[in-house]
């Protein structure tokens, strides 16, 4: 027993030299990396919790900082904000923050110095923290709840409706459908839910996975994104916002090739704390009953 607690003990202490801490002591993940908007994938998280101190994820050094008061150029999409180096070449941005919150003249900073002041300066609807980590070696946007602490969550994802397209044609799947055999585009109207509260907060689920007849035929995964043949795409699956995206919530899985006979679909979705949903679907093609 107490071999097992000095382990973990040193676990932790291990995980915190390597891992990031939450930049707000109030934790409250109101939209998450990959989420869309309207044209373009979100590529960070949104924190809420009201006016709070802004910490950095971990020690560093300030890259740039942009206070409105310091310039007399109108604000931008991030408001206030600063970019922080960490070792490596790991970069984050806090956004919004408040007018004249963030300290200047700091080069160094540890985890304990306040970098600001949450605001909503900038694009924002409220009060809240946007923070995005960019991994400049592989020059990708990294989804940072893969790499805070995790989020206490026990809510599975939602799968709420799914449809099977054939060109114009957009048929809900209600579960024992009867089609012609056809190549047909799956999509599926999926979100997590925020934790904290009883009404319906919408928010983008970590993983979402497509089977045909037992074998996997499509994986969105919201881990990374990077710029490829000009565009920001998912890592994994190399799709860009308008192939995930048919509109908010509203996910495009993929083609699947309907043969005479019945037809297993399964769509398997995934939070970021390990929570899991499933749905089955039977589809029978050429076969009226
Ligand atoms: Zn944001």
């Amino acid at each position: 027993m107490k071999r097992l607690l000095i382990l973990i003990v040193l676990l932790l202490s291990v995980l915190s030299v390597y891992g990031f801490d939450w930049p707000v002591n109030k934790v409250i993940v109101t939209s998450t990396f990959g989420e869309s908007r309207g044209d373009h994938f979100h590529t960070g998280i949104d924190l809420g919790g009201g006016t709070q101190p802004v910490f950095p994820i971990s020690s560093g050094q300030v890259v740039f900082q942009y206070n409105s008061g310091q310039y007399s150029s109108t604000p931008i999409g991030l408001g206030n904000f600063v970019v922080l180096q960490h070792k490596g070449n790991i970069r984050s941005i806090y956004c919004h923050l408040k007018d004249n919150s963030i300290k200047t003249g700091i080069k160094s900073i540890s985890k304990s110095d306040q970098l600001g002041i949450t605001g909503d300066t900038g694009h924002s609807y409220g009060k809240h923290l946007h923070l995005s980590i960019i991994d400049f070696e592989t020059h990708s946007i990294l989804n940072p709840l893969t790499l805070l602490p995790p989020v206490k969550d026990k809510q599975p994802p939602i799968i709420k409706n799914v449809w099977m397209k054939t060109g114009d044609e957009e048929k809900k799947i209600s579960g024992t459908d009867t089609v012609k055999p056809s190549r047909v585009e799956i999509l599926a109207e999926i979100y997590d839910l925020r934790e904290d509260v009883s009404f319906i907060w919408k928010l983008a689920p970590y993983m979402i996975v497509l089977y045909e007849n037992g074998v996997e035929s499509a994986r969105i995964t919201f881990d990374s994104i990077v710029k490829y043949s000009g565009k920001l795409v998912l890592a994994g699956s190399k799709r860009s916002f308008n192939d995930i995206y048919a509109s908010d919530w509203i996910y495009r899985l993929g083609s699947i090739e309907l043969l005479e006979g019945e037809n297993h679909l399964l769509i398997l979705v995934k939070d970021f704390a390990g929570n899991e949903s499933m749905r089955n679907f039977f589809i029978n093609a050429g076969k009226p009953k």
